[in-house]
Order: structure tokens, then sequence, then C-alpha cells
């Protein structure tokens, strides 16, 4: 099946040809892990997961591999200023850079196993990788891109490279920091950008190597390039990350390493769109104030609700986080579980190949022209609730659906199943039927009292046209 995915670089829609047939290598920028990891941050790693589905479903042997930043990423990225945010974060919880690390990627490990994504081929972490940084360095040394600050570091002279910015158009004077607070006047051009960065004289850095240049850090930017290079080769085929990322980092990731690939280094740039937060503003962590999984775990919502939300919508375009859209979602996901739960019954039972084949291609082209994850979920709708196809097709569908987007409709209906086969013990029992009398005798509010009893002690009562059932509550 043609694949078309949106190539930053080209500003197209292209068709997609993987460099070696039937496999597809992608590297994706991954969190830093100074703090939790916030709904925007999991849009973006869940478009990977998407992404990676697709090639899968496609039967492409799939590499991904995406970086854990655990040193570096200094608070004012634009100009390499500003503090390490891990030492920052390490701070503020009065712990060590190297216990924080190792905290916060629990925690982002647990949201990622919780939203069902797949787990990266490798996941390098950028402090094991200093030997392939100081390398990388030294290339770009020995190739005359660099030059040192003294007292600061080593830096990219981006005037070196002529292509410098064509990700986004951009020029080399550009607009960036001319007008910054704290802008580093010592650099040669606005958007040089630090390679190697010296430890502070006057205070201890938690996080520390010896180099040629002399004791310090890698600037962040490094770790993208050396690990892609060293664990994709290279050339290869798609590269991606949060949109904030085209201008600067991957700018920079482009200049270091096409001067010693002396080719082009990645063929398809592929950037994902903002979740923004109420106030119409990207959700960030450096405002100190998110919402990350815990909030959506703590309001009682499945985590596969966030990733519907996010199924919901096109990467290319931002989307604004609400509770109210979280609740209107909710209801759709329980609506389409409640009909898959209908469906189990059916497995088993052979399944019409020629309407499977007719949804499945459907449901594979939307997905695959360009990650169109909302329409693949209106073919789900669409076919669940098809008059003219029978169960075991449609639970069929509903598998290859649950490949393709990893929304857990079957594990979740047979969850709801083995809930609705418990048996509510007798008092229960006995308060659904004083409600059934209540109702019968046209005493609603003692029968709105009752039903909010069984809600309270975790059943639900469902009336139907034969009478009610009680079931436990999801
Ligand atoms: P960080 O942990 O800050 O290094 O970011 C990890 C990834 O999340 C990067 O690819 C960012 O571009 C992306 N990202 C950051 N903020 C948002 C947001 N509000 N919406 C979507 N992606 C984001
Ligand atoms: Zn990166």
């Amino acid at each position: 099946m043609t694949i078309r995915l949106y190539n930053t670089l080209t500003r197209k829609l292209e068709d997609f040809h993987p460099l070696e047939p039937g496999k597809v290598g992608f590297y994706s920028c991954g969190p830093t892990v100074y703090h939790y990891t916030h709904l925007g941050n999991l849009r973006t790693f869940l478009h990977n997961d998407f992404l990676k589905r697709m090639f899968l479903a496609n039967g492409y042997d799939v590499r991904h591999v995406m970086n854990i930043t655990d040193v570096g990423h200094l608070t004012n990225d634009e100009d390499d200023s500003g503090e390490d945010k891990m030492e920052k974060g390490a701070a503020r919880d009065n712990k060590s850079v190297w216990d924080i690390a190792k905290f916060y990627k629990g925690e982002f490990m647990r949201d990622f196993n919780d939203l069902n994504m797949i787990a990266p081929t490798v996941m390098p972490h950028a402090t094991d990788y200093i030997a392939e940084q100081i390398e990388l360095v030294q290339k770009l040394q020995d190739l005359g891109y660099t030059y040192e600050i003294p007292g600061d570091g080593i830096y990219y002279d981006t005037s070196k490279f002529a292509a410098y910015g064509a990700l986004t158009g951009g020029t080399l004077s550009g607009n960036r920091a001319g007008a910054r607070v704290g802008f580093n006047d010592a650099k040669r051009n606005p958007s040089d950008f630090a390679l190697w960065k010296y430890s502070p004289t006057d205070t201890k850095r938690q996080m520390e190597w010896d180099s040629p240049w002399g004791v310090g850090f890698p600037g962040w930017h490094a770790e993208c390039s050396a690990m892609s290079m060293k664990l994709l080769g290279n050339h290869f085929d798609i590269h991606t990350g949060g949109e904030d990322l085209s201008r600067i980092h991957h700018a920079n990731e482009i200049a270091q390493s096409e001067p010693i690939t002396g080719a082009p280094w990645v063929n398809t740039w592929l950037h994902y769109s903002f979740l923004l937060d109420k106030s119409g503003e990207k959700m960030a962590k450096s405002k100190g104030e998110f919402l990350g999984m815990d909030a959506v775990r703590n309001r009682g919502y499945d985590p596969m609700v966030y990733r519907y939300f996010v199924a919901m919508g096109h990467y290319q375009s931002q989307l604004a986080f609400s509770w109210e859209t979280m609740d209107a979602t909710a209801k759709s996901y329980a609506n389409l579980t409640r009909r898959v739960a209908d469906l189990l019954a059916s497995d088993g039972k052979p399944v019409n190949q020629g309407v499977y084949t007719k949804w499945h291609d459907d449901m594979l082209a939307a997905m695959s022209d360009n990650l169109k994850t909302a329409s693949v979920l209106v073919l789900v709708q669409d076919f669940i609730k098809s008059a003219d196809i029978d169960d075991a097709t449609k639970l069929a569908l509903v598998r290859f659906a649950d490949d393709l987007l990893g929304l857990q409709f079957i594990d979740r209906a047979q969850k709801l199943r083995a809930l609705e086969n418990e048996t509510a013990p007798a008092e229960i029992v006995a308060l659904a039927e004083s409600r059934a009398t209540a109702k019968a005798n046209r005493d609603w509010a003692t029968a709105d009292a009752l039903r909010a009893e069984i809600e309270n002690a975790g059943w639900s009562v469902l009336d139907g046209r034969d009478g009610y059932k009680i079931v436990k509550r999801v």
C-alpha cells in the first residue's frame, strides 16, 4: 500500500520510499527526564506510536530509536544559556541528578505503558553515549566547523554550513536571539550553538566528564546526532519530534551530522503539532504547572480515553485539551467498548473474508495516508453500526483496528464482560428490587435515591425493555 507522509524538509506530502525495501528506521527525540511528562509530550509520543503501527500493519520491519535526555538540555534552548534542566530538577526535588533521571524515566515508562505504546527497539540515554558525542565534536573540529568561547565551551559555527536552517526555510542570520536578554554575544552568529560546555568554575556539577577541551558536558543537540548515527547509521528514513524542535534542535542536528556523513542524513522529517492548554498556549513543562497522566488517572479516566482523544486529531493540527472533551471522548470510548463486548460471543465463528478485506484495506489506507487516525475511527464506528456485517467479521475488524490504533477495544470489552457477569450481592439486588417497586408506583424520588445508593456501592442498574440489569460500575 502507498504510504504518504508530510515531510517538513520539502514541505510536501510525499510517497514514502524506504532506504531498504521492507524496512524502516526512525529516530524520535524523547523526553528530558527532569520532571513528569505532560500530556503534550505524550501526544507527540502517541503519534510516534501511530506511525510505528502503520508501518507494522504494512508489513515493515521497524527499527525505532528514542532517546532519553538526561544531561545538557539547558533552560534556554535558544542560545544555550541558563541552567541544565536536570541539575535544576535535582535541586527542586532535593535529590541527585542520577536519582531524578531514574525516577522520572520510571514515571514516563509507566505512562508510556498505560497508554499502550510499543516499546522502541532501543532507548539510549545521553549519558551512556558521552564518548560518541565527544567523537562527534572532535570530527566537527577536524572539519573546521567549531570555535571556542573561552570559559564557556566549544561552539558550532553555523556560517560554515551553507544549508543551515533548511528544515524551516530559515536563513543564517534569522531572527534568533537578537533581542534576547542574556544573549551570548561572544557567539559569531546568533544561530551558533554549544557542542561542549565547560563546567562552571564556581559550582560543582553533578554530571561532568573529561574531554579534549576540558571538563564539562555535551550540548543537548549533540546527543541526537551521535546516538542516531550510531544506532541507525549515517543515512536513515525518518526523524520525528514536536513542532518546537524543527527550528533549532533539528536544524542543529542536521548541521552537526551532514558535514560528517557528507550526504543527506535523514530522508523524511515529521513534526507533530502542539497540545494546547486551556488558555490556548503550548502545554509546557517549564511553566511549572501542567497536566500529566496522573491527572487523567486520578479523575478516573481509562488512559485509553486520552489515547482516543489524541487519535481524534491529526498530527499536523494543534489540539486543545479540555476535561469537557475528555468527558465526551470517554462516552464514545465506552459506547464502542460496550458494542464490542456484544461481539465477543462470536469469537471463533467464520469471518466473511470479502467484507473483512474491504474494511481492513480502507482502514489501512486511511492510516497510510499521512496517519489519518480520525478517519480510521470513523470507519470503526461505521462497521460496528452496520447492519450488513456479521458479528464475527466485525470482531476480526476490531482486532485489526486495535493493531492500528492501539486502543485496546477487545481487552476493555473483555473486562467489561467479566464485570457484567459478576453477580451482585443480595443487598444490592434488594435495593434494585425496591427501586423497581418505587418506579412501578411512580415514586421517582425514592427510585432516584435508591439508584444513587446502588451507584455509591459500585454497581449500576441498567433499565431495558425486559426489566433491569445490575452491572458492576466501570
Ligand atoms: P522534552 O521532554 O521537553 O524534551 O520534550 C519531549 C517531546 O515532546 C519533544 O518532541 C517535544 O517537541 C514534545 N512536546 C513538548 N511540548 C509539547 C506540546 N505541548 N505538545 C506536543 N508535543 C510537545
Ligand atoms: Zn533530539
